[in-house]
């Protein structure tokens, strides 16, 4: 991709036109990180590049974006511009073709605000980027306050590069941030689930969540969030806080290989506490895991999380609260749950649940891994049923209904259990259920 990129440059150049690495990529490079992707900025207007260039799709012609397609991969190759007025608090009312300077002014934190000439291996840095990188600060570019009123993104934006890169925010960026936190729920929730997921994602998800927190921001996209704070837990078990501790704890424990679903449940697996705690001989949430699972329903449904891994961290969720339950019941019932598909997910859950509880025990959590090892040796995939509907009725001279589903299950259960092995056996197990007997 790189030296493709470079070709695109080559091409550019030797047409008597500017081109330069822009942005994200720059910032990496300094940073010693390899480019997601390599975005290219050019004095060359979206028709010359569209001339210039075999493979090309008009994107934001309007912006003056062209995604060029060149070695299987795609570049968005962008004219030198200004922006113009952001009277809806999200996008310039006109974009005018301008010079690196200037383009380099509309970008939004210093760090990306770069430009590189990759084959002069020359950097051009208007705003300071360098320096900033160098300080590890996160650096509107221009006045802050200004910058988020024209896009209220950029809140957002903020907080996901200084937990992204493990930066600081400089001061005045700092203080804008905070004071126009209330902007945050005026933008659309697309670009608000994208920015979340990047924290979520990203190498330090609870930080940014306390950084949302602390920053006024977290009330307005997540208030049911914030709820979590005060709600105290029995102290003789959790060391670590109060409800809000221990969920960002577990957030901050859970495996950073995680799926995404994962990190969403571990965040909020406990969200259903401040609606259930109740007082008798010590602290409880009697229901807490289903009223969870209702409540980051609710949350994901508004962010417009997909609702198919909406179903699966509410799944998640409900299921949080069954470790003890897997150790007692029978190997069956067990390896049942054992072989879903989503089990290991549920364990990562299990995890960084039990980790994120001070003192840290550890010592439910390894039996069931214990014994989701033993009885996975045993039978390492879901086995095919021995006999199905169709026997039970023929035997048993049944119509279709819920009855003939619950004693094929019952058969099932006895096959997971190793109690039945053949299809002889399961077929004289089926025979017991003969009424006329
Ligand atoms: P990532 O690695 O997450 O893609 P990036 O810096 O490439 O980071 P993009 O969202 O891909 O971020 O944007 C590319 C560049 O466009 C940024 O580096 C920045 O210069 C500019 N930019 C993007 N979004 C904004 C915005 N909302 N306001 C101002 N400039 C922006
Ligand atoms: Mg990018």
């Amino acid at each position: 991709m790189k030296p493709t990129s470079i070709q695109i440059i080559e091409k550019l150049k030797q047409a008597g036109y500017q081109a330069y690495w822009a942005g994200g990529c720059v910032r990496d490079m300094l940073m010693g990180h390899e480019p997601k992707d390599f975005d290219i900025a050019t004095s060359a207007k979206p028709e010359e590049i569209e001339d210039l260039l075999d493979y090309t799709k008009p994107v934001g012609k309007e912006f003056g974006v062209i995604l060029v397609i060149e070695g299987g991969h795609a570049f968005e190759v962008a004219t030198f511009r200004s922006d113009s007025g952001y009277s809806d608090g999200r996008r310039p009312d006109a974009v005018f073709f301008s010079n690196p300077e200037a383009d380099a002014l509309r970008r939004d934190f210093t760090i990306n605000g770069m430009f590189y000439d990759p084959i002069a291996d020359k950097i051009f840095d208007y705003v300071g980027g360098e320096k900033d990188i160098e300080a590890k600060l996160i650096n509107f570019i221009g006045d802050p306050h200004e910058r988020i009123l024209e896009d209220h993104l950029r809140i957002l934006r903020a907080v996901r590069f200084k937990n992204q890169f493990n930066f600081q925010y400089n001061p005045d960026t700092y203080n804008a941030l905070k004071k126009h936190a209330k902007l945050a729920s005026k933008v659309s929730m697309e670009r608000i689930f994208s920015e979340l997921n990047k924290m979520i994602e990203g190498p330090n998800p609870a930080q940014a969540i306390e950084d949302l927190s602390e920053l006024k921001i977290l009330e307005e996209i997540i208030p049911e969030l914030e709820k979590l704070r005060g709600v105290p837990q029995p102290l003789q078990y959790h060391h670590e806080g109060d409800v809000w501790d221990h969920s960002l704890k577990a957030l901050a424990e859970c495996d950073k290989h995680a799926p995404r679903n994962v990190k969403w449940a571990c965040l909020m697996h406990d969200i259903g506490k401040p609606d259930t705690f109740d007082l008798e001989e010590r602290i409880r949430f009697y229901g807490h895991a289903e009223k969870g699972a209702e409540i980051a329903g609710e949350i994901l449904r508004r962010l417009k999380f997909p609702k198919k891994d909406r179903l699966k961290v509410q799944w998640l969720i409900t299921h949080h609260m069954m470790m003890e339950q897997l150790i007692e019941m029978n190997p069956g019932r067990a390896r049942a749950w054992f072989l879903k598909e989503e089990f290991l997910q549920l364990m990562q859950v299990f995890e960084a649940d039990a980790k994120g509880i001070i003192p840290v025990d550890l010592s439910l959590y390894d039996k069931i891994l214990a014994r989701y090892r033993k009885l996975m040796a045993q039978m390492p995939h879901m086995p095919k049923p021995l006999v199905t509907g169709k026997d039970v009725m023929k035997m048993l001279g049944m119509k279709p209904g819920k009855e003939v589903g619950e004693i094929v299950g019952k058969a099932f259960h006895q096959q997971l259990d190793g109690k039945i092995k053949t299809r002889t056996k399961a077929l004289a197990f089926i025979q017991k259920f003969n009424k006329k007997k």
